[in-house]
């Protein structure tokens, strides 16, 4: 057994029992009046004065040792270091040991100078009972005990001997071992005392220990008896249930800490059935887990580990920004960046499951709807307010199909609807008719008001075997549709479509490859004088005989070409093709090729058109360019860059269709052009309508105003050739009346003729071989 007084805490173990001794007034009373009832009897029995000084120094002691008795109960305990508590452990062993030596003394006195039985039997009687007594009160040290047993009995140990009586050295004998037992006795009561506090101590610090750490859990922590009752709750899980540390919770159950949760707010009450089951499955254990939400933006992380019998304890956690991080992943993973519309995936996700929840013969609808020159927007405003636009336009889109429809951004400015429930025909058409009129109108955007509308193209099918990738297909071609037709309107699909759709795809494949062959023929239309004796150019035009439908008109493949985004390397043929051509014209005749606004956009163009005249050994100024005002609205500046620098090497530009763009006038001013081509739309009704006149002279004297030389095309009848020349309306004519688009051959043909016999006002070109165009 370890020494008790080696122990960390034996300083304190020593001051408490240092106090001990210092509260036994009442037997230290008893104590003094035994012994100096003692002195006092034998005194008096024997006439010895020796006894009547030892009951009073007895006295003396026991009232000095009561002042001290005292004097520490006024001290501050908290305060005591080792040191002071050696020192008042010393007073007071001082004051034992001090009695105890009177006591000896007179025992020593009566064996050896009084020799009186009486004071014998009494003092060394009494003697030895305060020893025990005393000895039992001081057994904290053992040097204090050894002391105490000395000052007690060696008196009466040498009394006996002194008196030389063989019985007496006896009884000196005899009385050792009581001493002996006395010390061990002392000892045990000691070390025994010392380890049962040990023990309880290191109980105590363990179960502080536990209870630190306990409360300083990140997790919250019940521990639950078998029947589901709380046994210990932590910090943590009272601050999680906003519980505060003066209710008991001990004892109760788990529902009455959840019910106090909601009463102080941290749980929803409307969350707090489905709690209330979560911890049920927990504690019963149905489950070891669970994710429970408290409120709309607090989640909890339970989980159960079970002590068979004993019950169970629950570990929770928050883990609140954990589900928020992970909601915001998810929702980037799903939803638009710009619109926070669901994006492509996840609206294919959520539709499939609607398909798949609806009835088999129930119709539905997916709808594609597009901005009506967003383009123009964008170009205009800024892509910063185009994004603004979307985002508004979204934010209609969203209010007005909460619930009801699936909508989606499928990038760009186009928007997907999916109507999962259509009844008929008409329901269809009065749902789009709503949302189309819910979405057109004025936006204020940047301050500016615009008024936007847009376009739609549907599909409907009943669910049953329908995949929403083709749905999306046909939708796609009904919008396709309905731009076609005119804007601001929603076409529904029909198969038709599809078949023009595959037509259309058929035909961009043949287009691509007569442009990659070159296998495009050229013709020419030639350009005359008013009067018709003399030829000033042609202008180069494709034509394209596609090897199933035959001969295609340029107004039906040049679009598509321009949506391919393959018309410059036409561009670039038909240059190389007309330059060379041009080489062999007689005289000076100008050749004119059409540029589309694709070209005007790419610098390359300049270097393309030099090396076409170098190659051809054609000088610039037999080449004119044509430009049709629509196409230029893209990137003026650039346009406008390349044409000026073209001119500059001495071709010249004209300006074409004029008339049917909507910035005529301005570009009139802005580019550097020669010439202006007015569209054939003014000669049209020429003869029959005397507005139309009115228009053309206004139209022909705006451009002579800012120098600039006025071609008249599409002059197809006598009657209009003549009120365009009365009116002096051109200084060029193209149109069927003087010669229709022509090979290269019948042209050549047609210049070298009139360039050595000019004739008078006779239509020519007039082959076989030259087709109109649109046939
Ligand atoms: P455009 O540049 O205005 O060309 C003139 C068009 O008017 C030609 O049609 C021509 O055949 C037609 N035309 C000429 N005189 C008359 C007339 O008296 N009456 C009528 N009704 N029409 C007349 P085409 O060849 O069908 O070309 C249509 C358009 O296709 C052209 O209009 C031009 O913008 C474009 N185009 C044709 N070839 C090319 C090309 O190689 N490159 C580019 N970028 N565009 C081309
Ligand atoms: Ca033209
Ligand atoms: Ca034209």
């Amino acid at each position: 057994m370890p020494s008790a007084e080696n122990t960390s805490f034996a300083d304190e173990v020593r001051l408490s029992f240092v106090a001990s001794l210092y509260q036994q007034r009442g037997t230290l009373f008893a104590g003094m009046i035994a012994h100096v009832v003692t002195a006092m009897a034998v005194y008096m029995r024997i006439d010895d004065p020796f006894y009547l000084y030892a009951a009073l120094t007895l006295f003396v002691v026991w009232l000095v040792r009561n002042l001290d008795m005292m004097a520490f109960d006024r001290l501050q305990k908290s305060d005591l270091k080792l040191a002071d508590t050696l020192h008042w452990e010393k007073r007071y062993v001082t004051g034992s040991f001090i009695t105890c030596s009177i006591l000896g003394t007179m025992c020593g006195h009566a064996l050896v100078v009084a020799q009186d039985p009486f004071a014998e039997l009494v003092t060394v009687s009494v003697t030895l009972a305060s020893m025990i007594s005393v000895v039992g009160r001081n057994f904290g040290s053992r040097l204090n005990v050894d002391m105490i047993i000395l000052a007690a009995c060696l008196p009466i140990t040498v009394g006996l001997m002194i008196a030389r009586d063989p019985y007496m050295s006896l009884m000196a004998v005899l009385l050792l071992p009581l001493f002996l037992t006395t010390r061990s006795m002392a000892n045990g009561v000691r070390d025994f005392l010392f380890n049962s506090v040990t023990a309880e101590r290191k109980t105590a610090e363990i179960a502080e220990k536990f209870d630190t750490a306990l409360n300083n859990m990140s997790h919250g922590l019940f521990m639950l008896d078998g029947d589901g009752r709380i046994e210990v709750a932590n910090r943590k899980a009272r601050e999680f249930f906003s519980i505060d540390k003066n209710t008991d919770l001990t004892g109760r159950a788990l529902k009455a800490a959840l019910r106090l949760g909601t009463r102080n707010g941290v749980i929803a009450k409307e969350n707090f059935g489905q709690i209330n089951q979560h911890l049920d499955s927990l504690v019963s254990g149905r489950d070891d887990r669970a994710l429970v939400r408290f409120d709309k933006s607090s989640w909890l992380e339970f989980s159960a580990r079970y002590r068979g019998e004993k019950g169970v304890v629950l570990i929770f956690e928050d883990v609140s920004e954990r589900i928020q991080a992970e909601k915001r992943i998810l929702h980037m993973a799903r939803f638009d960046n710009l619109t926070s519309l669901p994006n492509r995936s996840w609206f294919a996700e959520v539709v499939s499951l609607k398909m798949a929840n609806a009835k088999p013969n129930q119709q539905m609808a997916l709808a594609v709807l597009d901005i009506d020159d967003f383009k123009h927007v964008n170009d205009s405003m800024g892509h910063v307010n185009g994004d603004k636009l979307l985002n508004a336009i979204a934010n209609r889109l969203q209010s007005l199909s909460r619930q009801k429809y699936v909508v989606s951004r499928f990038g760009g400015d186009e928007f997907v609807l999916f109507i999962p429930d259509v009844k008929d025909i008409e329901d269809l058409k009065a749902t789009m008719d709503y949302v189309i009129d819910t979405l057109r109108g004025t936006y204020i955007i940047d301050g500016h008001k615009l008024f936007i509308s847009l376009s739609g193209g549907v599909v409907m099918s009943p669910v049953a075997g329908v995949q929403i990738e083709d749905m999306h297909i046909q939708a796609d071609l009904a919008l396709y549709e309905a731009k076609r037709r005119d804007k601001n309107r929603w076409t529904l699909f029909e198969e038709s479509m599809d078949k023009r759709y595959t037509e259309r795809q058929g035909m961009k494949a043949a287009l691509r490859e007569a442009i990659r062959t070159q296998s495009m023929d050229l013709f020419y239309q030639p350009m005359f004088n008013p009067q018709g004796t003399r030829i000033v150019g042609a202008e180069a035009l494709s034509r394209w005989i596609h090897p199933e439908l035959g001969p295609v008109s340029p107004a039906v493949y040049i679009p598509l070409a321009e949506e391919m985004g393959i018309i410059s390397e036409l561009t670039r043929c038909v240059i190389g093709r007309a330059v060379q051509d041009a080489a062999n014209w007689p005289g000076n005749l100008q050749v004119s090729v059409n540029l589309s606004a694709h070209d005007l956009n790419d610098r390359s163009i300049v270097s393309v058109i030099a090396d076409a005249l170098d190659r051809a050994n054609l000088a610039p100024g037999r080449l004119q360019l044509e430009i049709t005002e629509s196409g230029l609205i893209n990137d003026l500046k650039t346009a406008r860059e390349i044409l000026t620098e073209l001119r500059s090497m001495g071709m010249s530009i004209a300006i074409d269709d004029f008339g049917t763009g909507y910035s005529s006038l301005s570009y009139l001013d802005m580019l550097p052009l020669n010439k202006v081509k007015i569209d054939r739309s003014f000669v049209r009704d020429l003869t029959k309508d005397p507005k139309k006149l009115k228009l053309l002279r206004g139209v022909v004297n705006l451009a002579r105003e800012l120098g600039l030389e006025v071609v008249v095309e599409g002059v197809e009848t006598e009657d209009q050739l003549v009120m365009i020349s009365d009116n002096n309306c051109a200084d060029i004519i193209q149109g069927y009346i003087f010669g229709i688009p022509m090979p290269h051959g019948s042209f050549i043909e047609l210049a070298n003729k009139l360039s050595s016999n000019p004739r008078k006002l006779t239509v020519v070109g007039q082959s076989s071989h030259t087709h109109r165009p649109g046939n």
